[in-house]
């Protein structure tokens, strides 16, 4: 994340969701009514001459949770900032609820945000923290206090509103700041990396508790993540970026078992990538590996024969031992790690890289320099081109 953003300085005014008073959120009228709640034309955005976001286009459906993944530097963040009016696009068009928003400054835009870094004003209690977009919109003082309840509530935080930030864990202090950007009800609701400064437990609980907060509000959600379990676990669609543009948009599901390219099936999951060369293209594609060993891929395309492809298994497809499964490359054990139920096994089968297979145990856990078979299914995998791109 860029410090030359104040991303992580706290606190802003923009983090508590403020809006100058008279300037609230635009109703929906007419077809705007069913506008996506967020719609990215074709936009680019360069910091000086280096272009950080290439021709990025998206709809956001209202009410989903749309997560943006991807390595640091891809442009998650520029492209969340950008939502909120806080770095100017170079080029295309970015609707909020149907209407053009591209010069609307950001106190006139409706958005809930939720940093890393917590932002919260340290020497303000819980209460007027969480108000503090709300008084900034003169709301009356009866409603403020309902609000802010509610929204404690929402949180799991009720009855904290006298505390101050330093007196909560990491954790409480990332309730707070959700509860202060959806107190006041925002159009949409921006989360940047919000779990990154939590331990590893307290990720967990709080990824449960979004979602559970966007689902029970109903709030257009857009998430910024490295992690790719965050994202699988959290998400209605992912973007997996790449360099400032987008490489697939689609559910965990998708994304995760049908990577349209390289870059994501090695981004999301550590994926076995088999390099090799068709051999025969039928009813399935058949590709032979360096090693020699010929595997059997469901491609609905005949494919010309030398061609050269890449097949790609997840660890989890493979099975150990004896299935009855009609692809099988045998080997021999590298390491094996126990994992209770199931193991880890690198196998060398002989190509240049060694193939990982998550596997659930039958029997006892093979050791070193055994010998292994995996088996996997035609349809367990995908197959991409010379240039990286699915074609199965
Ligand atoms: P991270 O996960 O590390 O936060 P990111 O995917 O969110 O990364 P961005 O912060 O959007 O990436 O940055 C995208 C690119 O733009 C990076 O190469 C970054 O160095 C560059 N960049 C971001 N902000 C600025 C800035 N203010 N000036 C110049 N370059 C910038």
């Amino acid at each position: 994340m860029p410090d030359s953003q104040n991303l992580t300085e706290a606190p802003r005014p923009e983090a508590a969701g403020v809006a100058k008073a008279g300037a609230a959120r635009p109703a929906p009228v007419g077809a705007e009514a069913n506008s996506p709640a967020v719609e990215f034309r074709n936009i680019d955005i360069a910091y000086g001459k280096f272009v950080a976001v290439r021709d990025f286009s998206l709809s956001i459906r209202k009410g989903s949770f749309v997560t943006l993944l991807g390595p640091s530097g891809c442009g998650k963040t520029t492209i969340l900032r950008s939502i909120a009016g806080l770095v100017d696009i170079s080029g295309g068009q970015i609707m909020i609820g149907g209407r053009r928003v591209d010069d609307v400054p950001i106190y006139k835009r409706n958005i809930g945000l939720v940093f890393q870094s917590y932002a919260l004003f340290p020497h303000k209690t819980v209460f007027d923290n969480v108000a503090f977009g709300l008084k900034y919109r003169n709301v009356p003082k009866p409603e403020i206090k309902r609000r802010v309840g509610k929204a404690l509530d929402m949180v799991r935080l009720p009855g904290s509103e006298k505390k101050l930030p330093s007196q909560l864990s990491g954790g409480q202090q990332q309730r707070i700041a959700l509860a202060r950007a959806i107190v006041f009800e925002p159009q949409v609701l921006l989360l940047d990396e919000p779990l990154s400064a939590l331990d590893a437990n307290m990720r967990e609980e709080m990824r449960v508790e979004i979602k559970k907060i966007q689902k029970e509000t109903g709030i257009t959600a857009i998430f910024v993540t490295h992690d790719q379990e965050e994202a699988l676990s959290m998400s209605d669609r992912i973007v997996v970026m790449n360099a400032g543009s987008a490489e697939q948009i689609g559910t965990p599901e998708e994304v995760y078992e049908r990577p349209a390219t390289a870059f994501v099936a090695d981004f999301l999951g550590k994926a076995n990538m088999l390099a090799g060369m068709v051999s025969g293209s039928g009813q399935a594609t058949s590709v032979v590996l360096a090693s020699g060993q010929t595997i059997n891929v469901a491609c609905p395309r005949t494919l010309a024969q030398g061609s050269k492809v890449t097949v790609v298994v997840r660890p989890q497809k493979l099975s150990v031992g004896e299935a009855a499964s009609a692809n099988r490359l045998s080997g021999r054990v590298v390491s094996a790690s126990y994992l209770g139920g199931s193991a880890i096994y690198e196998v060398d089968i002989g190509t240049k890289a060694n193939i990982r297979a998550n596997a659930p145990i039958s029997g006892r856990v093979l050791r070193e320099g055994e010998a292994i078979d995996l088996g996997f299914d035609p349809e367990g995998c995908v197959l991409l081109d010379g240039d990286g791109r699915r074609i199965s």
